[in-house]
């Protein structure tokens, strides 16, 4: 099953809002949020009364009285490992069990081989979050407290949005036209929302640091490169689930190096962390993954540093498009060559050569600072929205 993004929540004070509300403490009581949406202090009663029914909200002691009777608090849940999530990578994957207001309850890292294939890949990651649950899911589910509510997926490749299947991915042999959710939905018994990795960092730097900004764009830059991209306060995927796919945008480069996907140029053959070991490879120096080619641009090698630059002013010279055209309030760079100086530097350089100056004016650019957790608390955002807007 994949997420579907009820156009009901698009008004203001849908439950969705008036739960992130409460999540974010921008709201404490009814008032508050009758105050926030514009709504009926008894529609935004009876909003509350079926979240807390779901056992999405609670009643947590009584609040700062006005006079009167004092207001009962609003909270959610916290503490309870109830959503699954799982960050796969191209040799890694995080896996964590997460509670309703997106906080990490327990995470661990594993080594993937993704050519095993996808059964051997996600058998395994399910039985681990499973393991970290404290539960088996297929015997879980329900509203019971405690009981797993679903478990948000991530992929490194493109992911169509409506079937939750994996379109064309470069570095994933064995996984195309996999159907990721069909696959999950026969092994568990609870929603399975699935998208690419780039969206959920996304998600999950947006609700942990911006939630207060509207217009935003993440780029993911590890072994692979994407972007996700925050519109209007929500993840926007475009017709299909691939908007924000930028990595076979073509860029100026020569030689034009070629691409997984067939043409030449591509940013993921110039900028992405594949492409610099290739590179170093062909110039001679032995690095055998991007690890190698870190610490390298750490150690100030020249040939590594000169690479990253480059691919510092390719990512730089796509985002000025992406920039000039969405015009976003933050672009905030992830990923293990987000702590790439050299790169950061000639990004932002382009970046501020190649934009108009009105788009980049008030621009934020800077490191997505959520850590090695920013995966699965975008998926898990995406499992809670979904059963919000499912209940
Ligand atoms: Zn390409």
């Amino acid at each position: 099953m994949t997420i579907d993004d009820a156009p009901r929540d698009a008004l203001r004070g849908g439950p969705r809002e008036l739960l992130r509300w409460v999540a974010t403490g921008a709201a404490v009581s009814r008032a508050d949020l009758s105050r926030l949406s514009g709504l009926s202090p008894s529609t935004v009663s009876q909003r509350v009364e079926a979240l807390i029914s779901q056992g999405l909200l609670e009643e947590a002691g009584a609040g700062r009285s006005r006079g009167g009777r004092r207001p009962r608090q609003l909270a959610v849940p916290t503490g309870g490992a109830v959503v699954g999530a799982i960050d796969l990578g191209a040799h890694h994957a995080r896996v964590g069990a997460l509670d309703l207001s997106g906080r990490v309850v327990q995470a661990r890292t594993l080594s993937v081989r993704i050519e095993d294939g996808p059964e051997a890949v996600l058998g395994a990651l399910l039985a681990e979050v499973a393991t970290l649950v404290g539960s088996d899911p297929a015997a879980s589910g329900g509203s019971a407290p405690g009981a797993l509510r679903g478990i948000g997926i991530g992929i490194p490749g493109p992911v169509q949005h409506s079937t939750g299947r994996i379109v064309s991915p470069s570095r994933m042999p064995g996984w195309n036209g996999f159907d990721v959710a069909a696959f999950c939905a026969g092994r568990v018994d609870v929603p399975v929302v699935v998208d690419n990795d780039a969206n959920l960092m996304a998600l999950g730097a947006h609700r942990t640091a911006h939630s207060e900004l509207d217009h935003a764009v993440y780029i993911k830059a590890g072994t692979g490169i994407g972007s996700g991209v925050i519109s209007s306060g929500r993840l926007h995927r475009g017709a299909q689930g691939s908007a924000g796919d930028i990595s076979h945008c073509r860029v100026v480069a020569d030689p034009a190096p070629p691409c997984t996907c067939g043409n030449a140029g591509c940013l993921e053959a110039v900028a992405s962390g594949a492409a610099l070991v290739t590179a170093l490879r062909e110039q001679g120096v032995p690095v055998s993954d991007l690890t190698g080619v870190i610490r390298l641009i750490d150690d100030g090698d020249r040939q590594a540093t000169a690479l990253a630059r480059q691919a510092g002013r390719a990512v730089g010279e796509i985002l000025a498009v992406v920039v000039n055209f969405f015009n976003p309030q933050v672009v905030a760079i992830g990923g293990r060559l987000a702590d790439c100086e050299p790169l950061l530097a000639s990004m932002r350089a382009t970046l501020y050569e190649r934009c108009l100056p009105l788009a980049t004016q008030t621009l934020l650019i800077e490191r997505v600072a959520a850590g090695q957790d920013v995966g699965i608390t975008g998926a898990a955002h995406l499992v809670i929205d979904h059963v919000v807007a499912a209940a």
